[in-house]
């Protein structure tokens, strides 16, 4: 077996290298994307610098030039799944849109009513919503396999979803949360059983485990290039040449067209009567690229170190008290998904943020698996070839941390309460809120140097923050777009000026949501207006928190606040 050096593979990717808030990455949301190599960074713009044309046109040699390229990527990825011919290999811009490709198709030309599409607890919502519209179409209904104890789909309980009105069974080769092999073999074998179709999710397989498309004997295959090296923006359906040949075109335009005429057009040769329009020539050569880097490292070589890698952190983690695995037992790939008892997943992910360790909170696109699991959602630490021991030790190493300053925070007397008082309020509708000023703010903020000390004051301030009552906590008062649940409720008084209070289930957004307040209470419209909200997180060194990213929603906070005032209706 060719040898693996984590050192030589980690240089490849430049990104390695970055400080994130004043702290050596260590990027640990691999099932989200992967980072690229030099290789494939390189490889795009040298597509751009030397053999940018448009592909399968012009008769000239650029153009030649680009189509050998984009073409031998697709050989490539033939070859890299075992597909039968290239024309199996369809580009998409990812596996999303590989499957509502399908689903609109096959399912909307196929489906009639009271046929079913089999589905699992277990999918992503990329694998869920486009059955569900298709459905909606079609009068076809849905099915959902249930899961086993270790989060694989149950094939004790396969015959009973799957049956004579089958007619697709939908399923993620490894979910995206649970980090197992599903028994793919035997959900294909009992598919087949009953004629129907398989379909399988192999978003988080592809870069983890070997993948044959022929072996396996599965009808449609999806993945995306990013997930295993390669840029965004594109992606694979497999599907048997014989299935594909029987499917309307999804979307029609150039290149998925042999002849036009206003009154008759015959469509394309396999692969490209799903290929309309022009592609991402560059993406797709650049897959080609990430797929030849994998090739050169050695496959089993480097799912050797993986594995090595995932019984190592699973180890670390488990030693870790108070963190509770979303499911029983190890996973196969090194996805773990957990929470801390008694803190917030949001808080987790923000303090490893504060330390410069990327991971991922929340529901992770698959909100019916929280609801089968009974939780509201869990910390995800996804990593990759190019991660190592030591960022494992630093990261269980921050957890701990993290769970001892929760029994402290549980110790803590009222001492750290002395910003908080009852406001002035009216008899029609007091508001209890932090009289927080943005003096105050400034002055705690100028004191912390880098940004795990600010990170640590957006705590502190988020554990002082006075909450909301039961009552407040209104289908009104929420603030959609925070991926934590958070609350504004305001009142306006007779001065004009406004009251606001907010509160969140995160400590950090209640943190934040101190400081946006101490900013717009007691403020009249015309004084909010003048107001510069940019100006203020960028003089506290967190304008950061202000992006659009629906992680922390302060966006969405600060949306609420306008609407509130716009309408006046606090
Ligand atoms: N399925 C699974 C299991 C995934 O993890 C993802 C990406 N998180 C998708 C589908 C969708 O992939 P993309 O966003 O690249 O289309």
């Amino acid at each position: 077996m060719q040898q693996f050096s984590i050192t030589d593979f980690r240089q490849q990717f430049p990104i390695l290298q970055s400080l994130v808030n004043g702290k050596p990455l260590i990027y640990f949301d691999n099932a989200a994307t992967t980072q690229k190599p030099m290789c494939v960074i390189e490889n795009q713009s040298d597509y751009y610098q030397h053999s940018n044309a448009n592909v399968h046109r012009a008769s000239h040699a650029l153009s030649a030039k680009a189509t050998v390229a984009y073409e031998d990527a697709r050989q490539r990825v033939k070859k890299f799944i075992n597909a039968n011919t290239e024309q199996e290999i369809i580009w998409t811009k990812g596996s999303t849109e590989s499957i509502n490709l399908v689903a609109q198709s096959w399912g909307r030309s196929t489906l009639r009513p009271n046929d079913e599409i089999v589905l699992s607890h277990s999918e992503h919502h990329a694998n869920i919503v486009p059955w569900q519209i298709v459905a909606e179409q079609t009068g076809a209904k849905i099915k959902v396999l249930p899961l086993s104890e270790t989060g694989i789909i149950d094939i004790e309980q396969l015959e009973d979803v799957i049956g004579e009105r089958t007619r697709i069974v939908c399923f993620g080769h490894i979910s995206n949360v649970i980090g197992r092999i599903n028994p793919t073999a035997e959900i294909i074998r009992v598919a087949k059983k009953y004629q129907a179709l398989t379909l399988i999710d192999g978003a988080q397989a592809i870069a983890h485990i070997d993948v044959d498309v022929m072996a396996l004997d599965c009808d449609f295959y999806v993945f995306s290039a990013h997930k295993m090296y390669g840029p965004t923006g594109v992606g694979v359906l497999y599907g048997k040449k014989a299935i594909l040949e029987q499917m309307p075109p999804y979307q029609a335009g150039g290149e998925m067209i042999k002849t036009v005429s206003f009154e008759q057009t015959s469509f394309n040769e396999l692969p490209h009567k799903f290929e309309a329009g022009t592609p991402n020539v560059a993406g797709v050569i650049a897959l080609g690229a990430s797929i030849r880097f994998l090739e050169q490292q050695g496959h089993a070589a480097l799912f050797a170190y993986e594995e090595q890698l995932r019984a190592y952190c699973f180890a670390q983690l488990s030693s870790v008290k108070d963190l509770v695995f979303i499911v029983a037992g190890e996973p196969d790939i090194p996805v773990f998904s957990f929470s801390l008892k008694g803190q917030h997943n949001h808080d987790v992910a923000a303090a490893l943020d504060s330390v410069g360790i990327a991971v991922r909170s929340g529901h992770h696109c698959a909100m019916p698996l929280m609801q089968y699991l009974q939780v509201t959602g869990c910390v995800r630490l996804s990593l990759s070839a190019y991660n190592n021991f030591q960022e494992v030790d630093f990261a269980v190493q921050q957890l701990k941390i993290l769970t001892q300053s929760v029994l402290e925070t549980c110790d803590e007397t009222s001492s750290n309460t002395s910003h908080l008082r009852l406001s002035a309020s009216n008899n029609h509708n007091p508001i209890v809120s932090n009289d927080l000023t943005v003096d105050d703010v400034l002055a705690m903020f100028a004191k912390a140097k880098g940004w795990d000390s600010k990170h640590r004051e957006i705590m502190l301030l988020g554990k002082k923050h006075v909450r909301l009552s039961v009552q407040d906590k209104t289908e009104q008062s929420i603030i959609s777009g925070c991926e934590s649940h958070a609350w504004l409720v305001c009142y306006q008084e007779t001065s004009g000026k406004f009251r606001f209070k907010g509160d969140s289930d995160a400590k950090v957004i209640r943190g934040l949501l101190a400081i946006i307040l101490a900013a717009v209470n007691n403020k009249t419209a015309a004084e909010l207006n003048a107001f510069d909200l940019d100006d203020y997180f960028s003089t506290l060194g967190l304008l950061q928190h202000l992006s659009p990213s629906r992680g922390n929603g302060l966006r969405a906070i600060v949306k609420k606040i306008e609407q509130l005032i716009a309408h006046s209706n606090c």
